[in-house]
């Protein structure tokens, strides 16, 4: 590179079209117009020495139109034969020129720079014999037009050189401003190359020119390596001053340097992204072809996936996450086939579907709303819906409070299941019940642990899985059906879910790891509160449901089962009509409870029994299928023949909504249930009041009361006397407990013997030459408790005296050695 250039006062001119060519640049252009390949040849091809051109930057003016920057206007002139322009920088007013070959107005601008040809090469097209040339330019130096001329066909211009002497370069090296800058762009350019050798792994050839260059040239030579527009390109041109160009090309090149890194920073994330996927990706192929090798199938690995999603959107804690990771680990290193592969699964799985997080929206607790829900759902229980509004209202105001957990007590059929339900429709719960009844094996309630085959979780945490939330209201029933065994203690595992400071961190054997309980609603049921171990006691509040006298459930009859049973039967009271007086009949000839569960089954018998008749008064009956198999004939006489009390409640499946016979039959009249019609259908009386009178026909029966777990029974006492030496037999399966009452019933009444007028004097025995023989009857049911003694009292002296007992009253109470009778309790149960 020339350090300086002598630049004649004349160059011939080729114009660049919207494009510069900077000192220091090297280009390669192919010259096939007439006016350059003439510019060419006279003034570099048919020169002895290298010449020099002049590189013209020109703008298209209808690209500009009210152009940036000076242009030169061309004008018409005439000098030493050649056609001149003269040049004004900056205006516009002297008239435009047309110029030849060319169709629109061009303008140039009014500077350029001086090129050497480096290297030039001739050659002629084919067919037309045209001669064209291949120039390579080196940019030398800027220079500014005075006058722009045309010589035959090709433009010359009169111009001044622009850069400046080396007494000017010395003193502005000397600017302190130009040496600052000048470190800058050196510093910014430096930083470049690195940046640049680093992506091409290049040695540091770059780095020399930095030394060898001087700062000024330096600048142009970067500018002119860079793509820049056509705008940037000429202000650089245009920078004479070297401070004015040094600050331009530092911020070039700086913003070069920024758009490397911003791409670079790119790339690397993507090629980082790219690279990890591909990993994956290679690693699963071959993955997939070790498994067909081994002949493994597919699908399982699909279902791995799915069953790992299903994980990840389970909510677990972070702790349990990590464990199921480990596990899910193990899992996918094993093959379907391998022992463990379907417990390790179903494992998963349950972790997956636990609610370790799921939760439904607790409603704003409205009491006035769950009252009226309460009251109706169930007739009376005061008390009961009381306390359980109370409850309520104790939720409301603190609702994590551990208040106790609720206990209904009481004989089967007297709502409290029904109860716990309305509890968790007015918390706005789900509802998951739990049957505790005959528990033995503590695993029931804590599952077994994983090692044992078959092994499974414990009832709750099924529950929970069940119902899919983990606040949902959990009945526990029949919670004084659990038993002590060799198998572990239930009870004991109840302790720990119903105590709040423990129930946070239930474990299940088989989970293996802990799950909160602490949101559940605990409600428990049970028929008796003395089985209940007393600390699990301790946890609950017993409310008790004693059962219902027949008053009750007449009222519970006619508003809530009728209208439930013709419901699920797909009747109204339109087809089918129970009066109260047939009620009361169902409710003493057919059921004999404490609850109104049969009372409920005999009523669904007549239910079924009407929509059978209903269903034949039209032959073409549009019932489902099941309905049309029981023939009706048939039907009457299963019904007949069931012991009524004992049907099963059947609900008869109708095809669209349980309106359907409504509105496909029109009957004239309702059927009215009359007492032939009980016969029929529920048989005839399972109870009646002629019975006991008919029992207690001879002395030495009495009635007494009993307590059973169905609620209270009438429980007969047959005593009997014959030849013998005085000694006492009794049957019936009888417990220690009533066999002791039944001997102090008989040493009370021998004691008493005289005084109850049964011995003539106190020194006859009433057993001289005889034995009693006390029999309980239903000798197949196994009988205990202490409540017999009045009972056992009555049927002795019934014997003795040989007056019968009264058909219409029975007795219960626990009699005492000296004949006191202890308080009773249960009365309404029994
Ligand atoms: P339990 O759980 O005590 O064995 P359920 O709650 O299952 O009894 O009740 C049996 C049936 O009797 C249910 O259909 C219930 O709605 C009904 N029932 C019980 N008591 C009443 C009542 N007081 N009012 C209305 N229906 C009742």
């Amino acid at each position: 590179m020339a350090e300086s250039v002598e630049l004649p006062g004349r160059l011939g001119i080729l114009p660049f079209r919207n494009k510069v060519l900077l000192p220091g640049a090297i280009i390669r252009i192919r010259c096939t117009s007439p006016s350059s390949v003439k510019l060419v040849e006279q003034e570099l091809w048919q020169r002895e020495e290298k010449g020099l051109i002049g590189i013209l930057p020109v703008r298209d003016a209808a690209e500009t139109a009210a152009a940036v920057v000076p242009m030169l206007s061309q004008g018409v002139g005439s000098d030493s034969g050649e056609r001149s322009t003269r040049v004004q920088v900056g205006t516009s007013d002297s008239q435009r020129l047309d110029v030849k070959n060319q169709q629109e107005n061009i303008q140039w601008h009014p500077r350029g720079v001086a090129a050497r040809a480096l290297h030039l090469s001739r050659g002629v097209e084919k067919p037309s014999g045209r001669v064209t040339y291949t120039v390579i330019l080196e940019g030398l130096c800027r220079f500014s037009v005075q006058e722009l001329s045309t010589r035959g066909t090709y433009y010359t211009a009169r111009i001044s050189p622009l850069e400046m002497t080396k007494t000017e370069m010395e003193q502005v090296e000397q600017d302190p401003d130009f040496i600052t800058l000048s470190r800058q762009f050196k510093a910014t350019a430096m930083e470049l190359i690195s940046v640049l050798e680093q992506k091409q792994k290049t040695g540091g050839r770059t780095k020399v020119l930095l030394e060898t260059v001087p700062v000024h040239k330096l600048a142009d030579i970067f500018v002119a390596s860079f793509e820049i527009s056509f705008e940037e390109q000429l202000s650089m041109l245009d920078s004479v001053d070297l401070k004015v160009r040094l600050s331009k090309a530092t911020e070039i090149v700086d913003r070069h340097l920024q758009s490397i890194r911003v791409a670079e920073k790119i790339t690397q994330k993507v090629e980082g992204q790219l690279s990890k996927s591909q990993k994956e990706f290679l690693l699963r192929q071959q993955m997939r072809a070790i498994k067909e090798e081994l002949g493994d199938n597919d699908d399982d690995e699909d279902d791995v996936a799915a069953l790992e999603r299903k994980m990840q959107s389970a909510g677990m804690p972070s702790n349990i996450w990590k464990h199921a990771q480990r596990e899910l680990r193990r899992l996918k290193k094993m093959q379907p086939q391998q022992p463990g592969y379907n417990s390790s699964r179903v494992y998963l799985e349950l972790l997956a579907d636990l609610p370790w997080q799921n939760a439904s929206e607790e409603l704003e607790l409205d009491l006035k709303a769950a009252k009226e829900h309460l009251d109706s759902d169930h007739y009376g229980l005061v008390k009961v819906k009381q306390r359980i509004i109370e409850y309520l209202a104790v939720r409301k105001l603190k609702p994590d409070a551990r208040g106790p957990v609720l206990c209904f007590v009481g004989p089967p059929g007297v709502g409290k299941t029904s109860l716990a339900s309305s509890i968790a429709a007015a918390l706005g719960r789900k509802f998951v019940r739990i049957s505790l009844g005959g528990v033995k094996d503590e695993a029931d309630i804590r599952g077994h642990r994983r090692t044992y085959i078959g092994s499974m979780p414990g009832r709750l945490i099924e529950g929970l899985k069940r119902v899919a939330v983990c606040n949902p209201v959990m009945l526990l029933d029949e919670i004084d059906k659990t038993g002590v065994d060799v198998r572990g203690d239930p009870a004991s595992a109840l302790l720990e879910v119903l105590d709040p400071e423990q129930n946070r961190t239930f474990n299940d054997h088989y989970l293996n790891v802990p799950f909160d309980l602490s949101k559940v609603v605990f409600v428990a049921t049970a028929n008796r509160v003395q089985p209940i171990p007393p600390p699990l006691l301790d946890r609950m509040e017993v409310i008790e449901l004693p059962g219902y006298t027949p008053e009750e459930k007449l009222k519970i009859a006619m508003r809530h089962l009728i209208p439930r049973v013709l419901d699920q039967h797909g009747l109204s009271s339109e087809f089918l009509q129970i009066p109260e007086d047939m009620v009361k009949l169902v409710i003493q000839r057919y059921t004999r409870e404490a609850g109104v569960r049969n009372l409920e089954r005999n009523l669904a018998a007549l239910a079924r029994a009407a929509a059978v008749r209903v269903a034949e008064q039209e032959q073409a009956v549009p019932l489902s299928k099941d309905v049309h198999q029981l023939g009706s004939p048939l039907l009457e006489n299963r019904l007949a023949d069931a012991d009524g009390g004992e049907v099963e409640m059947e609900v008869i499946p109708m095809s669209v909504n349980n309106h359907e016979i409504s509105n496909t039959f029109r009957i004239a009249s309702p059927l009215v249930v009359d007492e032939a019609m009980l016969e029929k259908v529920l048989g005839p009386p399972r109870f009646d009041d002629k019975e006991t009178a008919e029992r207690v026909a001879s002395p030495g029966v009495s009635v007494g009361l009993v307590w059973t777990t169905f609620g209270g029974e009438v429980q007969f006492v047959e005593a009997t006397a014959m030849v013998g030496n005085g000694e006492l037999h009794l049957t019936g399966q009888l417990g220690d407990v009533i066999k002791e009452s039944a001997q102090i019933a008989l040493t009370w009444v021998r004691a008493r013997a005289a005084d109850l007028k049964l011995a003539a004097s106190e020194d006859i025995s009433i057993l001289e030459g005889r034995d009693i023989h006390i029999h309980f009857p239903a000798g197949a049911v196994p009988k205990d408790g202490p409540s017999a003694g009045v009972t056992l009292v009555t049927a002795l002296v019934s014997l003795f005296s040989q007056r019968r007992v009264r058909a219409d009253t029975a007795m219960t109470g626990e009699i005492t050695l000296r004949g006191l009778v202890l308080p009773v309790g249960g009365v309404k149960d029994k």
